[in-house]
């Protein structure tokens, strides 16, 4: 079997990560929550730890019709989901939904055409379902960082990923989605939540088993959100009844932002973030979610390339260009059987590479399981950080997200690195969770809804 050649190991040995360094992540990141949820000092806090106002997990029992919106992943899309009753099992709920492309020049572009083109997908979508008379409840699915003001009001405090409308930031989201429907005038909606997707996924994960408090996604962008105990919160401005306990949407892909994660950053690291439309936001984010990883791995492709280290020094222009390496790339790459390189061969011949040997793919594959290693024990540091915090003895984290669900070994890499930074007696499973951003939109609307009068919302 051939080895991986010294110069490629010695160019990637900086994206290694020793247990030193995933310890000083863990603990820095609970230094950053802990700032973020404190009152006092959560202005200037990188890790914003927003209550979400969404305190009662599902029971199994919400029923209804719902809509939902799903905007901030790969894709917008409009839901239907029938929510069965008594029944948690899965085959219980019904769903339709709808794809629709937002376009670039609408991502950069002005925000109210933002929410125009939503409401517009929104309308084509309950008119072809035949549902003008109904007026449903929504649950609207906004993956940014938002400071929620209560379960339907909730101004966003940065754009992330690919977008940046103007004009938004600021705003109430939700206002902005009611204004462009009534500037329509065609249908009538009744908005019962905003939430984030991270949200979404918990609650999607906690109808089907109630010992779910973490919800992560790791997919164009990555966060976390987790249940904690009212007294913890700093923020919290409403009551303190019983349950004592709300959702933590803890945007963490800002973590970093201040500086803390420089001692592991790489020359890679840099780049992507100087090419960023968010210059020096979201570190933590650019170092695992999908949006990302492939650009990192070109990057040292082409540096391994450009010194004669791979394809015989004969690069392409295809492997030059920015964003030209895609993260499903890397998870392709890696599921060829070890010594194949039937996927390896034909990602290379996308991007018009020749005079590939074996030895090439090898050192390919190597650079793509760095970086994705790294990612997956990034992110897993962050779990651990949670699960160490909420002290629990047992909990099921609900993840979803096109990396996790993707890379073939994203979720054992994960488990592993879990394992050894979690205090010991604490177990947990990570789970994936079936489209949270649908159904658990539709179950955050029910239980609102079924809180409607109730204080907080
Ligand atoms: C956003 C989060 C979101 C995450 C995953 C991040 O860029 O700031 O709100 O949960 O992406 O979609
Ligand atoms: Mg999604």
């Amino acid at each position: 079997m051939l080895g991986i050649s010294d110069k490629v190991l010695e160019v990637c040995s900086e994206l290694i990560l020793s247990e030193k360094h995933l310890n000083e992540v863990m603990e820095r990141l609970r230094k950053e929550i802990v700032k973020g949820l404190s009152k006092e000092t959560n202005e200037t806090a990188t890790v914003k730890c927003f209550p979400t106002y969404v305190r009662n997990l599902p029971n199994g029992k919400e029923r209804g019709k719902f809509l939902a919106l799903d905007l901030g992943g790969t894709n917008f899309r409009v839901l239907l989901i029938e929510l069965g009753g008594d029944n948690r099992e899965p085959t219980k709920f019904k769903m339709q939904s709808k794809i629709y492309a937002i376009p670039q020049n609408i991502m950069l572009g002005p925000g109210e055409a933002l929410f125009d083109h939503i409401a517009d997908c929104l309308a084509t979508f309950i008119i072809e379902n035949s549902m003008k008379r109904e007026v449903l409840p929504l649950g609207f699915t906004f993956s940014f960082p938002l400071r929620q003001e209560g379960l339907t009001k909730a101004r966003l405090v940065t754009w992330t990923k690919g977008f940046k409308c103007a004009g938004v930031e600021n705003e109430d989201v939700v206002r902005l989605l009611k204004e462009a429907i009534c500037r329509r005038g065609d249908v009538e909606i009744d908005v019962c939540a905003v939430l984030n997707d991270t949200t979404g996924t918990l609650m999607s994960c906690a109808w089907l088993n109630p010992n779910c408090r973490v919800g992560l996604i790791v997919g164009t962008g990555t966060n976390a959100c987790y249940v904690e105990k009212l007294e913890n919160v700093g923020l919290w401005d409403s009551d303190y009844n019983e349950p004592a306990k709300v959702i933590i949407n803890t945007e963490w892909g800002a973590f970093g932002d201040n500086g803390v994660l420089d001692f592991i950053l790489t020359d890679y690291d840099r780049d992507v973030d100087e090419q960023s439309i968010n210059r020096g936001k979201q570190l933590y984010e650019k170092m695992i979610s999908g949006m990302y990883m492939g650009e990192i791995a070109r990057l040292i492709l082409e540096r391994l390339t450009k010194d004669g280290h791979l394809f015989n020094g004969q690069g392409s222009d295809n492997l030059y260009k920015r964003g030209n390496f895609f993260t499903k790339y890397i998870s392709e790459i890696e599921s060829d059987k070890p010594g194949e390189y039937q996927n390896c061969r034909q990602v290379l011949e996308e991007l018009c590479l020749n005079y590939i040997t074996d030895q090439d793919c090898k050192d390919v594959r190597y650079v793509c399981e760095v970086v994705s290693k790294r990612a997956a024990q990034m992110a897993a540091a962050g779990v651990a950080c949670l699960l160490n915090k909420m002290g629990e003895k047992s909990v099921v984290v609900a993840v979803d997200g096109s990396v996790y669900r993707f890379h073939p070994h994203f979720h054992n890499l994960m488990t592993e690195t879990i394992n050894r930074l979690a205090d010991p007696g604490i177990k947990f499973d990570l789970m994936l969770s079936e489209d949270g951003s649908g159904r658990g939109a539709a179950l955050v609307a029910a239980v609102a809804c079924h809180n409607r009068t109730g204080p907080g919302n």
